[in-house]
């Protein structure tokens, strides 16, 4: 895809911002400030179009027909596969597979590699994991007796203390799950050393790269990861939709995770043998309108440049930050050096969900609450926090507004 707004040396940030409609709202008579991205991103025409393109002349369902237009779908999801195996360096299309976003993908991971495991074999996590990355591994706990433990954040309260990590380590340990990039704090975590240290002790790793897919490029070869996970949604793409890149040795010798159709290769009533990589992990119909569409948010990502997001975005915290820091009774949550756009903070004692009431009044989109991470939050000390997070086309402007909003509002929490 070409964006002709974007060249080596142009960032024409009111150019991309007109391929997202939804910023041309006004909230309250304000114009919209979206700084929700941690949640979800917003998505360009390119790919709404894409949709509509699938539902006005590709429609009719995968892999089962011989007409055109079950072929013309059939090559669209599959051209999705080797597009999401291109930008994550997978060695195989056979190892990406479709689920519904980073929470199934997680699901089916602890629930079919989980299976594998045995009562008293060990888990670890980290203390900035969101829930999706926590839960799974509590339903398989209390199936098979897995212990499970976790990673303390480290004094600064933004990074992982990884001492505590090596010494978590044991023989029993099977599986390493940590987020590539806290939701939370913004922090980036040196995945690569965690994953090496895993393979170490005779473990597997799961990365869960939510936060990371569209802020960072991605590399599981590079990394070294066993499992690599991430959301449509968080990347200007569609809802709904997401993949679990996982190494070919481990998703062959893994049981299916749901049972239906497309993931059978001959039934019976007394058996039934299931169909090679990946379709073994994708049962029913998948949603094939939507992963038709990745491909272009993928594409739309790749013409503005994954890097070039990141300095841009990393442009804005740093201004953000600073400027906030000058706001008294500010408290920020995560420092740690090279975090990815995303500010959680409170304003004294206020309460988190007053302060984002107020800033939606002034036309300001921040996510208040415990953001699906409660544990982090009580090592925090805290309830929950507001959240701000920058995507592809927030503007110094929006900062600007965003600053000015935090200062008007202060006087009125405090
Ligand atoms: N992991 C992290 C780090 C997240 O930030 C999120 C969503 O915010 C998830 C997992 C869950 O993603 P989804 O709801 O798209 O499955």
């Amino acid at each position: 895809m070409e964006l002709k707004h974007i060249s080596k040396d142009i960032y024409d940030v009111e150019a991309l911002r007109s391929d997202f409609p939804i910023l041309g709202r006004t909230i309250y008579g304000k114009p919209l400030i979206y700084l929700d991205n941690t949640a979800t991103t917003e998505t360009p025409r390119q790919v709404v179009y894409a949709i509509r393109d699938m539902y006005y002349n590709h429609k009719a369902n995968v892999h089962r027909g011989v007409h055109t237009i079950s072929q013309e779908a059939t090559m669209m999801m599959e051209d999705t596969r080797e597009r999401v195996r291109r930008l994550i360096n997978a060695p195989s299309t056979r190892e990406v597979i479709f689920t519904r976003g980073t929470t199934e993908s997680i699901n089916l991971v602890a629930s079919s590699y989980g299976s594998l495991l045995s009562e008293g074999d060990e888990v670890i996590l980290t203390e900035m994991e969101h829930h999706a990355n926590i839960v799974p591994w509590q339903l398989l706990r209390d199936r098979k007796g897995i212990v499970i433990k976790v990673i303390p954040l480290a004094e600064d309260r933004s990074t992982l203390d990884l001492d505590a990590y090596k010494k978590l380590l044991s023989p029993r340990t099977k599986v390493v799950s940590v987020t590539h990039v806290s939701n939370v704090l913004g922090t980036v975590n040196p995945v690569k050393e965690i994953i090496a240290e895993a393979h170490k002790a005779g473990a597997v790793a799961l990365v869960d790269g939510a936060q990371a897919i569209a802020h960072m490029d991605v590399d599981v070869r590079d990394l070294d990861a066993d499992f690599y996970v991430f959301s449509s949604h968080k990347m200007y793409g569609p809802c709904g939709v997401g993949v679990l890149y996982g190494r070919s040795r481990l998703l062959e010798a893994m049981p299916p995770y749901q049972g239906g159709g497309e993931m059978i290769s001959s039934v019976s009533f007394e058996r039934t043998t299931y169909a090679e990589l990946p379709y073994k992990f994708e049962a029913g119909t998948p949603d094939f309108v939507d992963l038709a569409a990745l491909h272009t948010a993928i594409d739309y990502m790749s013409a503005v440049g994954v890097d070039r997001i990141a300095t841009y975005e990393n442009d804005l915290l740093e201004y953000t930050t600073r400027r906030m820091m000058e706001i008294p009774k500010m408290r920020i949550f995560g420092v740690a050096p090279g975090k990815a756009a995303i500010i959680s903070f409170l304003i004294g004692n206020a309460h988190h969900y007053d302060t984002g009431l107020l800033l939606d009044k002034l036309g300001i989109a921040v996510r208040t609450g415990h953001h699906c991470a409660q544990p982090l939050m009580r090592a925090l000390g805290v309830e929950g926090v507001v959240r701000a997070s920058f995507g592809l086309y927030n503007t110094i402007g929006e900062a600007d507004a965003f600053l000015t909003a935090l200062k008007r509002i202060a006087p009125m929490l405090s």
